[in-house]
């Protein structure tokens, strides 16, 4: 499809995936990224093997795309940058390409934006002591450290017992957080597995409302049952520093399958924080005139379409997703961008 070009907002796993789509069908891409590098938060996401044994976590589906994206003629990637003032010029769009405060005057025939997702801030969940409490820590800082420092960073013989606590931030209608954020079950039991994996003498517990895992996700949780992992009904409604020993965190909980009301205490609090929409979401959705639904994802009305024609939505800035089902929808956003360019072809 000659002279025909989309620009696609947001270089993370999902932007990536529709640029290399897109491509592969003849269409020319800008792929426009804020950050210095392509990536996003998939570049924190850990590989979560258990003694070499993949556990499918899907952490590996990026680097590949990363490398073919800078490689294909027909995208071109511009890096620390971003669009403004976007505006329907007929059956395109004009907008103005900043990169590092240069202005340039550009236009595409549609848009996909594809700018993902902000980290839950833990320190919102008070009563669980992020931030006050050094042995509370969340998933993404668990992550991010797996990922820089290696699998043996938590090799310890001090980490007799560890707590994961689910829905930290996510499922919350008094926080206007109703949504459930999809990936931190998943992540939550690999990570314990692999915990479990590399320390035995280590007793580790997850404290959930339900756990959601589906297909290939559901033997990770079987598995984790049968290695001895607990799971306990109930969230902990506060984390307290332990009275007998202050390098512990006591967990108060309402034990749903006992009807008592306990302590329990650990050396590790895992916070299985989610995801929500950008800080700047609204800036974006107004500058592209689209609308979000009532959590401030951006509101797509099949799927992917946004409620302009010729404007689209990739992966987590739609809704929480994992890196497959990123690229899952990001390939369905492509899709259906490319249908409207031979739609609209004059
Ligand atoms: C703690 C945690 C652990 C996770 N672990 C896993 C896991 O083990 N396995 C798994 O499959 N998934 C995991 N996920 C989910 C995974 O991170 C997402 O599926 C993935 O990052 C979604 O990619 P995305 O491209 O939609 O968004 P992002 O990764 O957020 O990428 C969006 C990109 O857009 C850029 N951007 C934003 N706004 C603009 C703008 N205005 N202009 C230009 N660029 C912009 C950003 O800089 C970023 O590079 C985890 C998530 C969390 C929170
Ligand atoms: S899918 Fe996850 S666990 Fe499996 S090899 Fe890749 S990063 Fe590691
Ligand atoms: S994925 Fe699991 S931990 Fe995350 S919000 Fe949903 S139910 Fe809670």
């Amino acid at each position: 499809m000659p002279n025909t070009s989309v620009v696609i907002i947001g270089g993370g796993i999902s932007g990536v995936a529709a640029a290399l789509n897109l491509a592969q069908r003849g269409v020319a891409v800008d792929l426009v990224e804020r950050e210095p590098r392509l990536g996003g938060n998939t570049l924190d996401v850990c590989c979560k093997a258990v003694n070499g044994q993949c556990q499918h976590c899907g952490g590996c589906l990026v680097a590949e795309r990363l490398r073919a994206v800078c490689a294909e003629p027909l995208v071109t990637v511009h890096l620390s940058s971003t669009i403004t003032n976007i505006q329907p010029a007929g059956d395109t769009f004009s907008y103005q390409l900043v990169t590092a405060n240069v202005k340039q005057a550009k236009s595409a025939r549609a848009v996909i934006a594809a700018t993902g997702f902000d980290h839950i801030d833990a320190r919102t969940k008070g009563p669980y002591g992020y931030g006050a409490l050094s042995m509370v820590i969340t998933g993404e800082d668990m992550e991010r450290r797996l990922r820089a420092e290696g699998q043996s960073v938590y090799d310890c013989a001090v980490l007799r017992d560890v707590a994961f606590i689910q829905c930290v931030g996510s499922r919350d209608e008094h926080a206007n957080r109703g949504w459930c954020s999809q990936v931190c079950c998943r992540y939550a039991v690999r990570l314990a597995r692999l915990l479990g994996a590399r320390s035995p003498q280590t007793n580790i517990t997850i404290f959930k409302m339900d756990i959601q895992t589906a297909g290939r996700d559901s033997q990770a949780f079987a598995l984790a049952q049968q290695e001895g992992i607990r799971f306990i009904c109930g969230l902990p409604a506060v984390v307290r520093r332990s009275e007998k020993d202050s390098a512990k965190a006591a967990l108060l909980f309402d034990d749903i399958n006992t009807g008592q009301f306990r302590t329990n205490e650990f050396d590790l609090v895992v916070l299985a924080t989610g995801i929500e929409p950008r800080s700047d979401a609204l800036q974006l959705a107004e500058t592209l005139g689209v609308e979000r639904n009532r959590f401030g994802f951006l509101a797509s009305q099949d799927g992917a379409a946004l409620s302009i024609p010729g404007i689209f939505a990739a992966g987590c800035c739609q809704s929480p997703r994992s890196i497959s089902e990123s690229i899952v929808h990001a390939t369905a956003a492509a899709e259906a961008c490319y249908r409207y360019l031979q739609e609209h072809t004059q």
